[in-house]
């Protein structure tokens, strides 16, 4: 490999020969949430006409229908909206909270700030008038993550205390340097809190989660769970889109924003979309487990560097990200750069610092991807401040994920950021 050091090849082999036991493990949970993929395509008689699409209104989009059906079963709701139409991660969640959210609500985060982009969807910054839920009158509280994890103690009385009508639960650590929540965590802060109401309505922030582990939110107590199709459950394949599942009669509500009331799922024409949903979705199980070995190739390689990681390379995941902590702004901006050079499209561009909409510090994003902005293909992201922090994440096959690991860490060694 004539683009990458000797040195280099070398340290990916020690790096490799360390997780050989988290590969077996990431291999099981992929087979297990492949056959709950496949019993599902099963069940439903997924057959050619699935794939077909309409136009128009999209009346009796059996096709459609169906694979809110398939959601519904591998993510345990009883009802699913998927679709094309939701056009991010962001407009998925915001569609949940405005569709089951009244005024004079309390919606709860009980895992601190939620992801930067829903400051603006809930009112916490952004400016009054322009119809956020705080100008609509739903009240916002959040309860900050205590040691990592869920401050249940806090939560239980507050929710003794007055009506909470939506506690809301981000499993990702997404842009934060917090541990993220695994499946057992969620289901235990579900039971606790349905002990004492037994009505609140559990929403969670699925994105990156999606078949990490064996079960998902909903399986779990959760009553509703969001995410996006350009991460995780589109296996890489899915062109845009998003999905809520969850409660029939909260799905529902959603519908009635997503589109309309009295109209709601019935409508949404397919267009030519749901070849690629369907196939991601069977694709979602190898492809997350490619991305969650890139990941943990990543930690190995940047444990063996000297640099602290998280998770370590041999801990549990419930995520497809991995963070590294560079703590100086010009080796996090090699490393992205790098990570630019190991992408299969534009993989001759420079990524630079940028102040993105919808993120508060400026932001460097190496990606180069089939899928615009898609992060189940590998990227990575940094907000522009101490420790200078890289979120990387996803990897179409292991393979390709692994050499753009290698290459990351050829610009740290081109660039004279670290010795070998
Ligand atoms: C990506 C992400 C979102 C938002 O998704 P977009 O598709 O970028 O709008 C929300 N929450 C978490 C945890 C995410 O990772």
């Amino acid at each position: 490999m004539k683009n990458i050091d000797e040195k280099i090849i070398l340290l990916s082999k020690k790096a490799e020969e360390n997780i050989k036991d988290m590969f077996n493990s990431i291999e099981e949970i992929a087979l297990c949430n492949q056959n709950k993929v496949l019993s599902a395509f099963q069940k439903y008689r997924i057959s050619a006409m699935h794939l077909g699409g309409t136009n128009g209104y999209g009346y009796d989009d059996i096709g459609r229908d169906t694979l809110e059906k398939l959601y519904a079963e591998i993510f345990g709701g009883e009802d699913a909206l998927v679709r094309h139409t939701i056009v991010s991660g962001t407009h998925a969640l915001a569609t949940a909270l405005f569709g089951v959210l009244r005024p004079s609500d309390i919606m709860l985060s009980i895992t601190g700030k939620p992801y930067d982009t829903l400051d603006e969807v809930i009112g916490i910054s952004g400016s009054d008038g322009c119809g956020s839920l705080r100008d609509f009158g739903v009240k916002y509280e959040q309860i900050e993550l205590f040691d990592g994890k869920v401050d249940i103690e806090k939560v239980i009385s507050r929710i003794k205390q007055e009506k909470i009508k939506l506690i809301f639960m981000q499993r990702s650590k997404g842009y934060l340097d917090r541990p993220t929540l695994t499946i057992e965590e969620i289901e235990n802060v579900c039971r606790q809190i349905k002990n004492v109401d037994k009505d609140v309505i559990i929403a969670i922030d699925n994105c990156y989660g999606e078949f990490a582990e064996t079960r998902e939110p909903c399986e779990v107590g959760a009553d509703l769970c969001i995410g996006s199709l350009i991460k995780n459950p589109g296996g890489g394949i899915a062109q845009t889109g998003g999905y809520i599942c969850g409660r029939q009669d909260l799905i529902e509500f959603c519908s009635y924003r997503l589109t309309s009331h009295g109209i709601g799922k019935e409508v949404g024409a397919s267009l030519n979309q749901n070849p690629y949903m369907y196939q991601g979705l069977f694709m979602a199980p190898h492809t997350v487990s490619q991305a969650m070995k890139t990941a943990i190739f990543a930690a190995s390689m940047y444990e063996l560097l000297g640099f602290k990681v998280n998770p370590a390379s041999n801990e549990f995941r419930s995520d497809i990200i991995e963070t590294i902590y560079f703590n100086d702004k010009d080796k996090l901006v090699s490393f992205c750069k790098g990570i630019q050079k190991g992408s299969p499209i534009d993989s001759h561009v420079t990524p630079e610092p940028w102040a993105m909409p919808g993120y508060s510090d400026e932001v460097i994003m190496a990606a180069g991807a089939f899928v615009q902005g898609s992060s189940i293909e590998l990227s990575a992201d940094a907000p522009i401040k101490p420790p200078y922090i890289a979120y990387m994440q996803g990897g179409l096959t292991y393979e390709s994920g692994k050499l753009g690991i290698m290459l990351s860490a050829q610009s740290l060694l081109d660039d004279g950021f670290i010795e070998l």
